[in-house]
């Protein structure tokens, strides 16, 4: 048995070390963590519905009705109604025969790249994907082949490669850590020329993107037949808990037979899935909260380029500011906690080496003063940086 202090002491000395912080209020712009007043810009809840009373008021209701647990996986006798509402609601949402809750987007990813692969099959995967896809491939023993990011004509080369068994090409739509969109109508012309299925993650697509909310593959106009495996995350813009795989029929059955972090697995709270019945209504009817963060965007990406810091080619709620060294990140982050201002720093090997950031993001519970607040201490560090 190996001591394991050497290799915790090895990650303090290069500053790649995490820790977790506490937090003691809702995730709500001023928030409480470690017993200290911040105002924050790192949460995934991009639309403000975390702690909106109506969503809170759902979730009340749902404990009212069938308790606090579930109980059960879905295939013994924890499916309830609540979840069979919410599902059939998400597959009309997104344009699709069905869809099929999972207790997280991590465990959905991984159900399904593992159900449809195998040995003899291909996953290709962008280099940037997140971390549950990665594993998802890796679980299902397919061969896995990473392109370049956002290099399409790198994917193509790969995949004229292929010789036998089936493919999957799979993205983040909005990439979590960088905040740009995958250039999905190429890949889905490419996957329909290669009769390869294209399994798009949009976690931080939904409900900022598209029509209604209606994520990066309604954003760019393409429908069920040229991206075939969609799947969501409930815990980012819809505020609440969960995921979900919205595709056909016979996908979604399959899934029922054979995803194993479907099937051993407890069913979500039914209060949860209430609770997201009434987020994904208002993610869908307040415009207002997209139009908002499209304001706190421009406004954002306007301060940050005459400050001259180092922004990413991103026009989501996910705006990076490239700082390189994991010192420099935590160094920038602890500066502006100093100011009041929670911001944090991604380091490798969240990221790749060189490029950790301060991993900037808006929500549409923010106000414009909050986001002068957070330029103003940033034009400070660039100061003292500069001075
Ligand atoms: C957050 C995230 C997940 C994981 O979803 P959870 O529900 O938090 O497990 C999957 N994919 C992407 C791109 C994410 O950002």
């Amino acid at each position: 048995m190996r001591p394991l202090e050497p290799e915790l002491e090895r990650r303090r000395a290069e500053h790649l070390y995490r820790r977790r912080r506490v937090l003691g209020s809702p995730q709500n712009p001023r928030l409480q963590m470690d017993g200290q007043e911040l105002l924050s810009f790192c949460s995934n809840d991009y639309l403000g519905l975390a702690n909106h009373p109506e969503v809170i008021a759902a979730l009340q209701r749902g404990a009212d009705r069938y308790g606090a647990g579930s109980g059960s996986a879905h295939l013994v006798s924890g499916h309830s109604q609540a979840h069979h509402a919410l599902e059939e609601e998400l597959a009309a949402f997104t344009g699709r025969p069905r869809a099929l809750l999972y207790s997280t987007g991590y465990m959905a990813n991984q159900g399904v790249i593992a159900a449809l692969l195998g040995r003899d099959d291909t996953i290709y995967q962008d280099r940037l994907n997140h971390a549950s896809l990665i594993d998802g491939g890796l679980l299902s023993r397919a061969g896995l082949k990473r392109y370049p990011h956002n290099d399409t004509a790198a994917l193509a080369a790969r995949m004229a490669c292929q010789s036998g068994g089936d493919a999957l090409v799979a993205v983040d739509g909005v990439f979590s850590m960088d905040g740009d969109l995958a250039p999905l109508p190429e890949l889905a012309t490419l996957c329909e020329r290669q009769q390869a299925w294209l399994m798009v993650d949009d976690a931080h697509g939904f409900g900022v993107l598209g029509r209604g909310g209606r994520g990066s593959v309604d954003h760019f106009g393409l429908d069920r037949q040229s991206v075939p495996i969609l799947v969501g995350t409930l815990g980012k813009a819809f505020g609440t808990f969960g995921a979900f795989v919205a595709g056909s029929e016979a996908l979604i059955e399959t899934l029922i037979q054979q995803s194993r972090s479907y099937i051993y697995t407890t069913a979500l709270p039914p209060a949860v899935a209430e609770a997201t019945r009434t987020s994904l209504r208002l993610l869908q009817q307040e415009e207002w909260r997209r139009e908002q963060l499209r304001q706190l965007i421009a406004h954002f990406r306007a301060g940050a380029t005459q400050l001259g810091l180092n922004l990413m080619a991103s026009q989501t709620p996910i705006q990076p500011i490239l700082a390189g060294s994991a010192e420099q990140a935590l160094a920038w982050s602890q500066a502006l906690e100093r100011q009041g201002l929670l911001v944090t720093a991604i380091r490798p090997p969240t990221v790749p080496e060189g490029s950790a950031r301060l991993r900037v993001t808006l929500s549409a519970s923010h106000t414009l003063e909050q986001l002068d607040q957070l330029l103003e201490a940033l034009a400070r560090l660039k100061r003292e940086a500069d001075a």
